[in-house]
């Protein structure tokens, strides 16, 4: 925990003006506790990984909105957004803050935000809270996300409260420091279009680019040129999402990060089972959000942003163009990402048919995403050789084994050596991941008082890729009872 005099504040955000945000405080969190902390995170600061212990109380104060660093100046930002396909209207920061941009030492900034520091103008019908369930889900989420490689905002810590706050049952509160370079999501484009400020629209375009895309300053139309690099960098997103059986859940205009980050982690989940049409939001009742739908929806975020962009972007064409990239930079990302899943080094006819053929086997029988491209790093290519540990996922092992014969020549064709190419897939196929039981159990131990269970959890979620033997337990299948969570969008 750094003295706050060492700290050094700017307020890029805070600067655009009042039509961007509200000023305002945070409202303390009665008698605070840590619930958990992210060394990963603060290391990201510069901070010791210890911080938190070294000034307990001045720390927890500043963290859950009971005392303030000097030189903090506090926003609670204006979006708006498509939210489930439709205009929602004016949303905001109903229930975060933005403290303002931490100045690290090689220069860069970091965006430090409260979330759950109660009530704002933007606040509409909610409580301004978060409760303790859905702050710890997104505490691991955004962390283990970290450790997969997968751009996200991130989070530093979770303080917990007794305060009580109602959702579906009385459930108690928690603040959430996130950090990220920048929380602009499409939606605060959106705002400024909707309301036909193309003052305000400037402004914050001019903003990003300066902080965030400085290569598009100088392009002949710096807006399309801001357009074409988000789109690239959502595709890229998107392939990371899929390849990794990521489902995101509420992927709302507002829920976009303007970085190409994962932000806003609610009814999230990692895939089981796998169904490409799985829903991971119980409230998604329509299936929008499904895992198979989430690159095109990426798109339809990705129009929402160029729609609101245009008063910017004098050719209107140029406009469509910066989002022509996504029908190419997304398949062919998923694409190699799919190559390195199956260990492949080259490219040749037939590779894509040799993936799709294996997911199509794994969706027929419901084989465990995660476990079935981990298992498949063993894979020996010996002609005959049984592949029991893999070949016992699936039902139909007259499948597997005509697709393995065909996996095993392909590997021939490039003279792939088996234990090099399990070696390389270990770095790409996790053996961890954030599956809802492990939360659930988490959070529950938590509930009673025991945070240690998440302090491991999280260790384990900073190494996805190393086998940690110690930790198999986490890296089994759901236990039956875990079908009986359900997340949705209460949080
Ligand atoms: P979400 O669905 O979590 O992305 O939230 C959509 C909008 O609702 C955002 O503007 C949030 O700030 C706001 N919101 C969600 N929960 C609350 C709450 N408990 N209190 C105030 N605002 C909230
Ligand atoms: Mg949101
Ligand atoms: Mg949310």
């Amino acid at each position: 925990w750094p003295s706050p005099a060492a700290l050094s504040w700017v307020h890029r955000y805070a600067a655009l003006g009042s039509e961007f945000h509200t000023r305002w405080t945070a409202q303390p969190l009665p008698d605070p506790y840590w619930v958990c902390t992210s060394g990963a995170a603060a290391e990201m600061l510069g901070w010791p990984d210890d911080w938190a212990q070294r000034d307990d109380w001045q720390a927890l104060q500043c963290l859950s909105g009971g005392a303030q660093w000097p030189g903090l100046d506090p926003v609670a930002t204006v979006y708006s957004g498509h939210q489930f396909g439709v205009w929602a209207g004016q949303l905001g920061d109903g229930r975060a803050l933005l403290l303002g941009e931490m100045q690290l030492a090689d220069g860069s900034g970091v965006e430090v935000q409260l979330k759950g520091s109660g009530r704002t103008p933007y606040a509409r019908m909610g409580d301004g809270r978060a409760v303790l369930r859905s702050s710890i889900r997104e505490f691991l989420c955004s962390e283990a996300m970290h450790g997969l490689g997968i751009p996200t905002t991130r989070a530093l810590c979770v303080i917990g409260s007794a305060l009580p706050v109602r959702r579906e049952q009385i459930e108690t509160a928690a603040v959430t420091t996130r950090l990220a370079p920048s929380f602009v999501r499409f939606g605060h484009f959106e705002h400024f279009a909707h309301h036909e400020k193309p003052q305000q629209l400037q402004q914050l375009t001019d903003h990003v680019i300066a902080c965030h895309y400085p290569e598009c300053r100088e392009a002949a139309q710096p807006a399309a040129a801001l357009l074409d690099a988000v789109t690239r960098r959502t595709a890229e997103l998107m392939a990371q999402w899929q390849a990794v059986g990521f489902c995101h859940g509420v992927m709302n205009t507002d829920n976009m990060s303007i970085l190409g980050l994962t932000i806003d982690y609610g009814p999230f989940g990692f895939l089981d089972a796998f169904d490409p049409g799985h829903v991971c939001n119980h409230s998604d009742h329509q299936g929008r959000y499904a895992y198979n739908r989430q690159p095109n929806i990426a798109l339809w975020n990705l129009h929402a942003l160029g729609q609101a962009l245009l008063p910017l972007i004098p050719d209107a064409d140029a406009a469509q163009q910066a989002l022509e990239p996504y029908k190419t930079v997304f398949p062919a990302a998923l694409e190699r990402r799919m190559r390195d899943k199956i260990g492949l080094l080259q490219t040749l006819p037939g590779d894509r048919e040799l993936v799709d053929d294996l997911l199509r086997l794994m969706a027929q029988d419901r084989c465990d995403f995660t476990i079935t491209f981990r298992r498949l790093a063993g894979f020996v290519s010996t002609p005959g050789a049984p592949n029991d540990s893999v070949r016992d996922l699936f039902v139909d092992r007259a499948g597997f084994d005509a697709w393995g014969t065909r996996y095993a020549e392909r590997l021939r064709q490039e003279s792939s050596v088996d234990a090099e190419r399990g070696a390389r897939m270990n770095r790409v196929n996790p053996k961890f991941v954030l599956r809802n039981h492990l939360a659930e159990v988490a959070i529950r131990r938590s509930r009673a008082g025991d945070h240690s269970e998440l302090q491991r959890l999280l260790a384990v979620l900073e190494r996805p890729y190393d086998e940690q033997p110690e930790h198999e337990a986490d890296a089994g299948f759901p236990p039956e009872w875990a079908q009986t969570i359900e997340v949705s969008c209460s949080s």
